[in-house]
């Protein structure tokens, strides 16, 4: 195992800990439903990216259906 040889001091912990911040997500537009979504992605809610569709959605899944 690797150990320290030094203290890291509470300065330097927090000095390099200044960067580590979360960024709020930008979301944009889809451009076919107009639905928020995350840039470079397909969209969650119409399946399109650009203006193609990826992911074919259904209106409805129907969980029961070998059950009955
Ligand atoms: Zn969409």
């Amino acid at each position: 195992m690797a150990v320290q040889q030094n203290k890291v001091s509470k300065s330097r912990r927090n000095n390099r800990r200044a960067h580590d911040a979360l960024v709020a997500a930008n979301p944009n537009e889809c451009p076919n439903c107009g639905e928020l979504k995350r840039p470079h992605h397909v969209c969650a809610s119409c399946g399109h990216y650009g203006d193609r569709e990826i992911v074919a959605m259904t209106d409805e899944i129907d969980l029961d259906e070998d059950a009955a």
